[in-house]
């Protein structure tokens, strides 16, 4: 991506750490007020980030991780819902549906690999079979009109292997997967391309307001970054952030997804997302295939209190729970070959999904959380609707930036989905393409120095999982993480001892 106007920052290193890395100095924060400052960089952050960039706007996107996207939105199903199964008449319903018509293109522009392969809504006993003339409804309600309802053989046709209790379902064909990793990525690089300043690795401790209606960021690191206006989309920080400033109470916490990964191998069994028949209390246990090319099944919805580190672990329990579940829809998804399990945490609000407040606490701060289920989905028409109100709201000034781009570059596209050494002679010219450091996923030397070598600078060896799907095969990183870590330590002048997992205390050897 050429002519980068966007600066981006961290706090942390240290001198001497950084050789190819043109990181700026983050003591450079201090000077004029940032038009605004968005502190979370998950999906939804990121996309308020791009599309605010199509303004002449200063702005600042701040996450206290060391890549962005690291928060809940990197453990999710993946699925860009069409909204069909939304509560009626709600602001998610409104935002889901839209949005989902939206990726088609958006995709494209964001070189995010994306696939619209359907699903369906399997019944397998009778009481679950009753329910599908009330969720066919319901979907025409959302106005997601092209559901089918589908009798058992027709569901055996779709689904060959499906469980033989089978009684009906439905058909959903604009259920999408898409490559949940590089959405904030995507977003986050156009941003910084339009001149969106991007601070990694510092968390917001507080907001506070000076005299002059001017806002300041306190970073815990004791720095102070002005900005006109704020916007808190920092997901399950949002809370604690929010009662620095006086916004209104609300109460939020981590409910955790537990999912099973299953081998490439199985992929072919199954080519559509299965979703069995909601109850009151969850949507089930689903059968996804991921882009990458694994199935998943999962996941679960366990609550625990905010702050508590346990949420992001998986158990014994959940898994073996997601599999007799995923099991009921598809049985010999029993004897396939496991390679890992992951668990994401979303960010659930007693108050309700998608708690959005203007001027919440102090004129000029926007408070946005809840984004529990589908922020995936929704995020470009919830940033849309966000500018809007930004404008309306808080008197924010939309001047369009003629120079502006709203995609990214073709060879920005991951190199797992189309890699540069199938190109003719893309060998001969970089021999690096033809030397695999990954041997699971087929992914070569080159490949990682081009994700080393991306707008964002990644240099964790998650923040490379999460571009070039290396670590993520069979092995599970076995046998690429160490030959990674060398590469990026040779490549960027960290210290091997100084390479990290996600960031500071996550090292990977120790001396
Ligand atoms: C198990 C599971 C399955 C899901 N499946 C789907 C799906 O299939 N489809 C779909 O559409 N959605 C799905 N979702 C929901 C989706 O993942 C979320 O709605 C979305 O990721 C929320 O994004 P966000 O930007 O609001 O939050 P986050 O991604 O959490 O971003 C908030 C950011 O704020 C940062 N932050 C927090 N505190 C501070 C601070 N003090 N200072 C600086 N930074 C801070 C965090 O580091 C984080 O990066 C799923 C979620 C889970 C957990």
């Amino acid at each position: 991506m050429s002519d980068i106007k966007g600066k981006i920052l961290y706090e942390w290193l240290g001198e001497g750490c950084i050789k190819n890395l043109q990181f700026s100095d983050p003591s450079q924060l201090t000077g004029d007020p940032y038009d605004i400052a968005i502190i979370g960089a998950g999906v939804v952050g990121s996309a308020l980030a791009y599309k605010l960039s199509q303004y002449s706007l200063r702005i600042l996107l701040v996450d206290e991780k060391f890549d962005v996207g690291e928060g809940t939105s990197k453990g999710s199903s993946a699925i860009i819902h069409t909204g069909f199964d939304a509560a009626v008449g709600t602001l998610e319903s409104r935002l889901v549906t839209s949005a989902s018509l939206m990726w088609h293109e958006l995709s494209e522009k964001l070189k995010v690999p994306f696939q619209q392969c359907g699903a369906v809504l399997v019944a397998v006993d009778d009481e679950q079979y009753n329910q599908l003339d009330k969720i066919y409804q319901k979907s025409l309600d959302n106005g997601v009109e092209d559901v089918k309802l589908l009798t058992k053989n027709e569901v055996k046709e779709l689904v060959p292997d499906v469980s033989p209790n089978v009684r009906g379902g439905m058909s959903i064909p604009r259920e999408s997967i898409i490559d949940a990793f590089s959405i904030s990525i995507a977003f986050s690089e156009i941003a910084l391309t339009n001149g969106v300043d991007i601070l990694l690795g510092s968390r917001v401790a507080a907001v506070t307001e000076s005299g002059n209606s001017v806002k300041h960021l306190k970073m815990a690191s004791g720095k102070e970054i002005p900005a006109k206006i704020v916007v808190n989309v920092a997901g399950l920080g949002s809370s604690k952030i929010a009662e620095t400033y006086g916004g209104e109470h609300f109460d939020l916490n981590p409910r955790r997804g537990q999912f099973i990964i299953f081998d490439e191998a199985s992929r072919s069994i199954v080519n559509k997302i299965l979703l069995p028949i909601p109850t009151a209390q969850t949507k089930g246990v689903l059968v996804i295939p991921t882009i990458s090319g694994n199935l998943l099944a999962g996941p679960t919805a366990e609550d625990f209190e905010l702050g508590d580190k346990s949420a992001t672990a998986t158990t014994i329990d959940g898994l073996e729970l997601m599999l007799k579940g995923a099991s009921k829809l598809f049985p010999s998804l029993t004897g396939e070959p496991r390679i890992g399990s992951f668990a994401g945490v979303r960010c659930a609000c007693k108050q309700g999904t998608y708690q959005i407040r203007y001027n919440d606490g102090l004129p000029g701060i926007l408070t946005v959380s809840g984004i529990r289920s589908t922020g995936v989905t929704s995020c470009p028409a919830l940033a849309e609707y966000l500018i809007e109100g930004l404008k309306k709201e808080c008197g924010v000034s939309l001047k369009p930036d003629p120079q502006a781009v709203d995609s990214r570059p073709e060879s920005s596209l991951p190199g797992w989905w189309k890699h540069p050494y199938e190109k003719n002679g893309a060998v001969k010219a970089r021999p690096d393409y033809g030397q695999i450091i990954c041997n699971c996923e087929n992914i070569s030397h080159g490949e990682i120095i081009d994700a080393l070598d991306s707008p964002l600078k990644p240099f964790t060896l998650d923040a490379i999982k999460r571009r070039t799907w290396t670590q993520t095969g069979r092995c599970q990183g076995f046998d690429c993480t160490m030959k990674i870590a060398e590469l990026i330590s040779e490549h960027c002048g960290i210290p091997l001892d100084k390479i990290t997992k996600n960031g500071p205390g996550s090292e990977i050897v120790s001396r």
